[in-house]
């Protein structure tokens, strides 16, 4: 499970590293993963890392483990966590910041899957630089997307653990005791932002700041789009037929119902999209 994965680098930044790092792969993935506020990107980039074994890295994750930490007040950090509890953006200098502290990341054996970064054209333009900086290609950018109803349908039924961060959701992913982490049996809670106030400032923000990404990807190589309905196995599914669909070879998975694709240890590299 993904979740006991060592994320120490990526949580916690320079010098820090992580104790177990993953294993050499020859072929690692490296995916951007797109979309509106509850369209599940966590959830899917959770279960992708399952699969593909590659590490998620949530931009979100570092802010929340930083608060979680104490920090002075009027510091980047403590403005991190008010912008998050609004619903804004948090300014892409402090996050930029942090993204280069944590390139070492982005260069990792295992691959990444970014979930949540680059949000805005800045950010997108500078991941471009640090990728060719270190001649690593994207495999893909993947684009989840879900009708405005069922967003926040999502949104007000998530919860998380305030300690190892999973995810739930009320009715489509329930932890097996009722609002009891399944990993480490804290309380489970609902996330600031996703109260409706801040929810629909997300919403916004998506529209505003981060579609543009989605054009500035369109424009310059193809985005997987993924229908981001029904459950989160589905979707799983769905994204991993689409990369089998552009000729990635994508492991097969007990679940897969679609064409048979070879168990495989890496993809292919034939295809990749730089
Ligand atoms: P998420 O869980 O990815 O929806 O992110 C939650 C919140 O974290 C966002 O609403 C922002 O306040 C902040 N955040 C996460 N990633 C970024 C980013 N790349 N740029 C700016 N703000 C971010």
């Amino acid at each position: 499970m993904s979740l006991l994965r060592d994320r120490t680098a990526w949580l916690q930044g320079e010098p820090f590293g992580c104790l177990q790092p993953p294993a050499a792969t020859g072929s690692p993935w490296r995916l951007v993963l797109l979309g509106p506020p509850g369209a599940g990107k966590g959830t899917q980039s959770e279960m992708l890392a399952t699969v593909l074994g590659a590490c998620p890295l949530s931009t979100a994750d570092i802010f929340r483990a930083a608060c979680e930490r104490s920090h002075a007040p009027g510091s980047a950090m403590a403005a991190a966590e008010e912008a998050m509890n609004y619903g804004e953006l948090v300014p892409d200098d402090v996050v930029l910041g942090i993204i280069r502290d944590r390139r070492a990341c982005l260069r990792c054996r295992g691959g990444f899957l970014l979930d949540g970064f680059p949000r805005t054209l800045p950010q997108a333009v500078t991941l471009d630089g640090l990728l060719a900086a270190e001649h690593l290609p994207l495999d893909a950018v993947i684009c989840y997307d879900l009708p405005l109803h069922l967003l926040v349908e999502r949104m007000a039924g998530r919860r998380v653990c305030p300690r190892c961060h999973a995810l739930f959701h009320v009715t489509a992913r329930p932890p097996r005791r009722e609002g009891i982490c399944d990993y480490c049996g804290d309380r489970l809670r609902q996330r600031t932002d996703d109260e409706p106030a801040a929810a629909r400032k997300r919403l916004e923000v998506y529209a505003g700041a981060t579609a543009q990404v989605v054009n500035y990807y369109a424009s310059r190589r193809p985005v997987v789009p993924i229908d981001a309905r029904g459950s989160p196995e589905r979707i799983l599914l769905r994204t991993l037929d689409a990369l089998a669909a552009r000729g990635f070879s994508v492991p097969a998975t007990t679940a897969r119902t679609g064409p048979a694709t070879p168990a495989s240890s890496g993809h292919s590299t034939e295809s990749r999209e730089t």
